[in-house]
């Protein structure tokens, strides 16, 4: 059975220093250990420590054959988005992380699939780079759950949208910026807490903002299976229903109108939670995601699926079909 991980970040080996070649700001940049592993610095402060397969083009081939995946759909970390920088050095930003993303699809076809990052702070320069993107070779992108803490429902982003629907090109919203992050750092709450509300945020706007309705065709995907989206779409439409003076201002639809329209990914880490899921969505708009390669991730990419009683059928929608029809792509092109 063809395995598609579609839900995994990569970023490249070596960057340059981009706070020191713009002169300000707190954009990313590697130092490697002798451990071979790497110290993500934000500005001059350090970040997250990762591992070699988040770079090692190679050796991630070699874990995902362990779980018998072949083709990883990989995009850049959200830390890496920079959409507060100005919007030249963002676009210069994102053409090298989509180049590289361009070089390792052309390389291994059959392994990876690519997703952009575009400078979402200016619709223009976006819009520029999304086309660019399209040209060599990636097929969607991937943006955050806001954008400098706005909603994606704002009016400036709908021609982005507009042109994603128009080129063909897939849409996942992962969670970033995380709202309350400073007033809830222990536990890991940002992460545990903040991110699946950030991705309700992100499918509520769209939804209420209208931008669903007006774009039919256009190919989201909501990380994490959505977040809290769905697990308390009752509440919401409840919500819809008793204030449709707050809630239907935009978009007079009944949010529940819209399950099943978009994809989400399978990291659940919960069988029942994940029958839940698809019991609303349906087998085709749920897919195999693990946010390898980092420790939240289900990285076993998807045993906890194979081995549950889901049917075979099911099983193959999650693996694959799901994300080929989400993404436009034939099964024949990983055979
Ligand atoms: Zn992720």
């Amino acid at each position: 059975m063809l395995k598609i991980d579609m839900h995994t970040h990569i970023i490249p080996k070596h960057m340059p220093n981009w706070t020191e070649k713009f002169g300000y700001g707190k954009f990313i940049h590697l130092v490697h250990n002798e451990d071979k592993t790497a110290d993500m610095m934000q500005g001059g402060q350090f970040f997250r420590r990762i591992k070699e397969n988040c770079w090692n083009e190679e050796m991630r081939i070699q874990e995902y054959a362990q779980f018998d995946t072949q083709v990883q759909v990989v995009c850049t970390i959200p830390v890496m988005f920079s959409y507060w920088a100005k919007t030249e050095d963002c676009l210069a930003l994102s053409e090298f992380l989509n180049d590289h993303i361009a070089e390792l699809v052309s390389k291994y076809p059959k392994n990876y699939i690519g997703l952009a990052t575009i400078p979402m702070q200016d619709t223009e320069a976006a819009i520029q780079e999304l086309e660019r993107a399209k040209n060599i070779g990636l097929v969607g992108i991937q943006i955050g759950s806001n954008i400098n803490d706005e909603n994606l429902s704002e009016d400036k982003y709908f021609p982005i949208f507009e042109a994603c629907e128009r080129l063909g090109m897939a849409v996942m919203i992962h969670p970033w910026q995380m709202m309350g992050f400073d007033s809830m750092k222990k536990y890991w709450l940002p992460w545990l807490v903040g991110m699946p509300a950030e991705t309700s945020r992100a499918a509520c706007s769209m939804i209420f903002g209208g931008v669903l309705e007006r774009l039919p065709n256009l190919r989201i995907c909501f990380s994490h299976a959505g977040g809290s989206f769905l697990p308390t779409l009752g509440r919401i439409e409840h919500g819809f229903n008793c204030r449709p003076d707050l809630v239907a201002v935009d978009n007079p639809i009944n949010p529940r109108e819209y399950i099943g329209k978009f994809w989400v990914d399978s990291i659940t880490h919960d069988i029942d939670a994940l029958k839940y899921i698809l019991n609303m969505q349906g087998s085709k708009r749920v897919c195999l995601g693990s946010d390898y390669p980092f420790p939240l991730g289900d990285l076993e990419i998807g045993k906890f699926i194979e081995d549950s009683d889901l049917s075979e059928e099911t099983i193959e929608d999650i693996f694959c079909h799901s994300t080929l029809e989400w993404l436009n792509l034939k099964k024949e092109m990983f055979l």
